[in-house]
């Protein structure tokens, strides 16, 4: 349910909403539109809600949700939101590429790595110190260690990190090392993180369920900015299909789709949409060309020694030709590659 405050209402008006509201054991927000302001009452009963607004100044007055989500669409924010990655701007006119291996190894694979993605022109460093992998037998990440490797390879290389928390009580302690917090695709619902998430300071990389929906996708964006962090990028990264050559399916219109409905960026990740080397950069392109705000891709200093998604990574100097075809291809949709 949602309160209309009526035009001009008071800041006090709106303050005896909310606290009305969280007296009556609501979890309110509030989200103003031009001169408009609404008080969000997520889950909340039409008839309390009423009886609750019935007895207060400045209410024009009270109606259900229209949508699943609100705060991440265009309606409700037509221009775009540009997420300032320590300085790295995404979600602007020009296009950024973020890379590194799949998972932080060692300190010298990743130093080698963060080098050769500095070299090679990217704006970001990813690289996964918490891996949620599919076996419990495989690789799980260096975990607290990575992070530490992650954080000195951010200072070594004036590179700001990308990396993934995957348990609601992470969130703080990866945001001390991580400049973007990732959630994961398997993670994409799991609404604890998503809330923790919400509270956290720094922006997060929210990656598409490999079996979600557009709409549920936007609805989990929806949970991090409603928690107070509106500094979400949108990540889709393939999903299941019957089709076994790659990976994932590379779902570019939901590129196309997400851009339309939604004010925040939308990145793509070829690598893991395509699970192949050597689909990715014509993967990324697509990417690039369907709108996307730039890529993630893992490149590896040596792949066939990586612990975890070698077939997938690029080789430094394939990531040096994807980031100049990307320049290319931006510049011919009329943006450009960020220099
Ligand atoms: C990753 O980025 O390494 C990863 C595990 O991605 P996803 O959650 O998209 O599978
Ligand atoms: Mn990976």
């Amino acid at each position: 349910m949602k309160v209309m405050m009526k035009r001009g209402a008071s800041l006090k008006e709106v303050g005896n909403v909310l606290s009305g509201a969280e007296e009556a054991g609501f979890s309110p927000y509030v989200m103003r539109q031009e001169e408009r302001v609404t008080v969000c009452l997520p889950g909340a009963d039409r008839r309390r809600v009423e009886a609750l607004a019935a007895s207060l100044e400045g209410v024009q007055g009270v109606a259900a949700f229209s949508k699943n989500y609100k705060l991440v669409s265009r309606e409700f924010k037509s221009a775009d939101t540009v997420v300032n990655v320590s300085g790295v701007p995404v979600g602007g006119k020009e296009v950024v590429l973020i890379g590194g291996p799949c998972a932080v190894e060692s300190r010298d694979q990743l130093f080698r790595a963060a080098e050769a993605m500095k070299q090679a022109g990217a704006h970001l460093l990813r690289g996964g110190a918490f891996k949620p992998r599919s076996s419990p037998y495989a690789f799980q990440g260096l975990k607290d260690r990575g992070l530490a490797f992650l954080s000195e390879a951010r200072e070594a290389f004036g590179l700001p990190v990308v990396t993934e928390v995957m348990a609601p009580e992470d969130v703080a302690r990866v945001g001390e090392h991580a400049d973007v917090l990732q959630i994961g695709s398997r993670n994409m619902q799991n609404f604890r993180l998503l809330e923790a998430a919400g509270g956290a300071e720094n922006p997060v990389l929210l990656k598409r369920g490999m079996m979600s929906t557009i709409e549920e996708m936007l609805q989990a964006a929806e949970y991090i900015v409603a928690g107070g962090n509106p500094n979400v990028i949108l990540c889709e990264r393939g999903i299941r299909t019957f089709e076994r050559q790659t990976r994932n399916t590379l779902d570019i219109t939901a590129v196309a789709v997400l851009k339309d409905l939604s004010h925040l960026p939308v990145i793509v990740d070829p690598s893991h949409s395509t699970g192949h080397r050597r689909y990715v950069i014509p993967a990324g392109l697509a990417g690039i060309a369907a709108g996307a705000d730039g890529l993630i891709v893992e490149s590896h200093p040596c792949p066939d020694e990586a612990l975890c998604d070698g077939t997938q990574s690029l080789l430094p100097e394939q990531f040096r030709d994807l980031a100049s075809a990307t320049k290319a291809v931006a510049r011919a949709v009329g943006r450009d590659l960020l220099a």
